[in-house]
Formats: C-alpha cells, sequence, structure tokens
C-alpha cells in the first residue's frame, strides 16, 4: 500500500534543491547556535548536514548575525558542505537584508513571518524583505504561525465576524485568519514581483488536530509547495510522536513538500535528531528511505535473555554508523531490511520477509540462531560468537547486493 498521490504544487528550487512539483519531500533542520558565532554555527549545519539535513535554517536576528552570514557559507564551502542555508527573519528583515546584501546574497532563501514585520510598517517592511529576494534571484518561505499571528489582520476578521448575523467561534476566525495572513501575503509578494515558482508556504500550530485542519484547508486554497511542522513539538517523546501523528496524516494524504521536526533538545543534546525522526517518519510511511531498516520484535515472556535486544541496539548502531560511507559505496542500501527477533514463534517468518534476518533462540529452545537471507534459510549460528558472525554476513549481503550494482553502473 502507498500513500495517496502528492498534491500538484509549482516546484520551487531552493539553492541546488527542488521543493514540490512532485520533487521527493525534503527533510530540513534549523540551528540553535548564535549565528553571529561563525565556528559553532558552521560546525552544527555540517552536524546537521551530515545527518541528511537537506536544507538547513539559521536565524538572522541582528547585525552581528547578519554580517556572520557570507563567512558561514564561505566556511561550509570550504568544508565542501553544500547544504542550502535559508535566513529565519522576524521584526528586522526589511532593514537586516538591505543593509547587509552580502548576507541577502549568501543565503538560499529568506523565511519570512508575516506577523512579525512590524505593526506599523507591516506591508511596506514585507514588500521591502520580497524586493530584496527578487533582486537576488532567491525563494522565500511565508511562514505563518499561529503563535506570532498578524494581530491587525486577526482584529480586522474579527470585527468582520461580530458582523455576521451567526458570528464564527474565535477560534474559527483565528484559523480563517491564518489561511488568509498566508494567501494574501503571497498575493502581495507577487504583486511586488515575485515569481511564484519563489514560494513556498507553512501554516504551523502546536496542536495536531488543529494543524491537520488548517493544513488540508491550506493545500485546497493554493499550489505552492507547502512546508510542514509542528511547531514546538515539545521534548523527546512527547514531540516525536505529536510530530509522527500530525505529518503522518497529511503525509498520508499527499500534503507536504518539506518537513521539519521542531524538536526540543535535551540541554546539550544532539540537534541532529529532528532530522532523523524527520527521515524516520518518511521512511515509515514508504514515502522515501534514507537508512536500511531494522525490524525487531518487543520481546515477552518466552524470551528472557536480553540479547536479542542487544544484538538489535547493536545492528542499529553499526547500521548509523556505516550509513555516511554505505550511502556512496553502496547506492540502493538505504531499501535494505533486517530483522533481528526474539523467538521462534514469529522470529522465521518475519526473518523470511527482510532481506537479512535472524531468529535468536528463546527461553528453553535450542541455543541456535538460523540466519534467512533473501527468504531462504542460509546457516544457523550457535556459541558467543552469533552476533560477530551476523554481523559479517551483513557486511557481506551488502556487500555482494549493492556493491554489486555499482560495478554493474561503472561498466
Ligand atoms: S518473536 Fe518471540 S520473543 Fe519476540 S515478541 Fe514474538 S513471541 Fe515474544
Amino acid at each position: 500500500m502507498q500513500p495517496q498521490q502528492r498534491r500538484n504544487s509549482t516546484q520551487v528550487m531552493v539553492g541546488n534543491v527542488a521543493v514540490g512539483g512532485g520533487a521527493p519531500v525534503v527533510v530540513q533542520s534549523m540551528t540553535n547556535t548564535d549565528t553571529a558565532d561563525v565556528d559553532d554555527t558552521v560546525k552544527q549545519i555540517a552536524e546537521l548536514a551530515d545527518a541528511g539535513s537537506e536544507i538547513v535554517r539559521i536565524t538572522v536576528n541582528n547585525k552581528e548575525a547578519a554580517q556572520a552570514v557570507p563567512f558561514i557559507m564561505e566556511k561550509l564551502d570550504r568544508k565542501n558542505v553544500e547544504v542550502p542555508v535559508v535566513g529565519d527573519f522576524h521584526y528586522n528583515g526589511h532593514v537586516l537584508l538591505t543593509q547587509f546584501p552580502d548576507c541577502a546574497k549568501a543565503l538560499a532563501k529568506f523565511r519570512i513571518n508575516p506577523g512579525n514585520t512590524g505593526t506599523r510598517g507591516r506591508d511596506k517592511n514585507f514588500c521591502t524583505i520580497v524586493e530584496q529576494a527578487v533582486k537576488y534571484d532567491k525563494p522565500v518561505r511565508i511562514g505563518v504561525n499561529w503563535g506570532s499571528l498578524d494581530q491587525q489582520l486577526l482584529a480586522l476578521k474579527m470585527d468582520e465576524n461580530n458582523e455576521l448575523p451567526e458570528p464564527k467561534s474565535s477560534k474559527e476566525v483565528m484559523m480563517d485568519t491564518i489561511i488568509e495572513s498566508a494567501t494574501r501575503s503571497s498575493a502581495l509578494a507577487q504583486d511586488v514581483g515575485l515569481a511564484k515558482d519563489k514560494i513556498i508556504i507553512s501554516c504551523k500550530m502546536s496542536g495536531v488536530q488543529d494543524l491537520i485542519h488548517i493544513y488540508r484547508r491550506m493545500a485546497a486554497a493554493c499550489d505552492h509547495p507547502l512546508h510542514l511542522g509542528l511547531t514546538e513539538a515539545g521534548m523527546g517523546m512527547k514531540g516525536i510522536v505529536a510530530s509522527s501523528a500530525a505529518l503522518s496524516v497529511l503525509l498520508n494524504e499527499g500534503i507536504g513538500d518539506t518537513i521539519r521536526i521542531s524538536l526540543t533538545p535535551q540541554p546539550g543534546g544532539d540537534r541532529a535528531e529532528e532530522v532523523r525522526v524527520g527521515q524516520q517518519i518518511l521512511q515509515s510511511m514508504g514515502i522515501r528511505s534514507f537508512i536500511p531498516q531494522v525490524t525487531a520484535c518487543p520481546g515477552c515472556g518466552r524470551t528472557k535473555s536480553t540479547y536479542f535486544q542487544e544484538l538489535a541496539d547493536e545492528i542499529q548502531g553499526y547500521i548509523r554508523e556505516m550509513m555516511p560511507i554505505w550511502r556512496d559505496v553502496y547506492p540502493g542500501v538505504e531499501d535494505m531490511h533486517v530483522a533481528v527477533m526474539g523467538c521462534v514463534v514469529n522470529g522465521p517468518g518475519e526473518s523470511k520477509f527482510a532481506d537479512i534476518g535472524i531468529s535468536l533462540p528463546g527461553t528453553f529452545e535450542e541455543p541456535k540462531a538460523p540466519v534467512y537471507v533473501d527468504g531462504e534459510h542460509r546457516v544457523t549460528l550457535s556459541g558467543d560468537a552469533i552476533g560477530k558472525e551476523f554481523r559479517k554476513m551483513l557486511d557481506d549481503y551488502i556487500m555482494n547486493r549493492f556493491g554489486r550494482k555499482t560495478e554493474q553502473a561503472e561498466a
């Protein structure tokens, strides 16, 4: 079974990355370093790109940050990190992009929040940013966020609503305003001269059902590519589950051209986790493949040993560690399935479905572990070196199956 056909959208190029128009759904991320700290920011952008982030956003919040942007791009270039970098602007984007043209030139895209372009000069400031985008041939993301919704527009919509014989709830008016803020801003940008194929839209909410509702409406209201993300998703399991729940529904309906998972990391935590979660959502949905998948059973009373958990964890860790090399050397390896199962009940069946799988012995079972390759029983391992031998078989399998492809391609 596959997700529904992708919604049609006008393709936008962000640097060398295509968004929408049938391009693969793009995984992106955002740094949390001080942008003015060039080395720190370069390091984190490189880490995010290495984890597979295809676009990275940085905040450009003051003149020090704007001044740093060209140096960040120069250093990334020297490190051969080719990821497009997007500038996130709030309140003073019109000033920074005008005063620091090298910053505007160096960025691959500008993110504009139409609720944060100023209360007095809202449209004028918005148009100034768009003019810089036109001048330097950059795309923009019109990023509406319910937490910073255009208050002028909201007040107007509330007043209009109050005049209705049957006024809507304030929540409904807010939802209408989010859609209107995005469509109005897109129209304004095009009036200024920005081409349609330079506009991406997002309408982020922090509630799962609200996000699904608003993106369904936005998807029907325009054909701009849509950037999906549950804003302020939260920490750890809550953030991952809520983001997965919201994005899976939309992606399954063909809505969404690029995604970002807004996880709050633990202090000192790995920022790249948000990239891996985004990739895993797409891979679990059967939309894109990034890394071989390890199927492991949850374990139960039939296996008291933790050995299969340790082996599943070891194999998963090994795959992640090797993937930066395998990705280049063994194209297609990301589609591979590995099974590590705890006992004879589902072990052989699940292992046969995998490309390579091992069924470890459960409690009271013979201490033997049959290994299946391409659905056929290949060998039965036993003794203390089961894990090591299985890993060797995994290496051989990858080299024989995916290495040969490379040779054929080169021949
Ligand atoms: S495969 Fe065996 S150990 Fe694993 S959950 Fe199923 S019955 Fe339990």
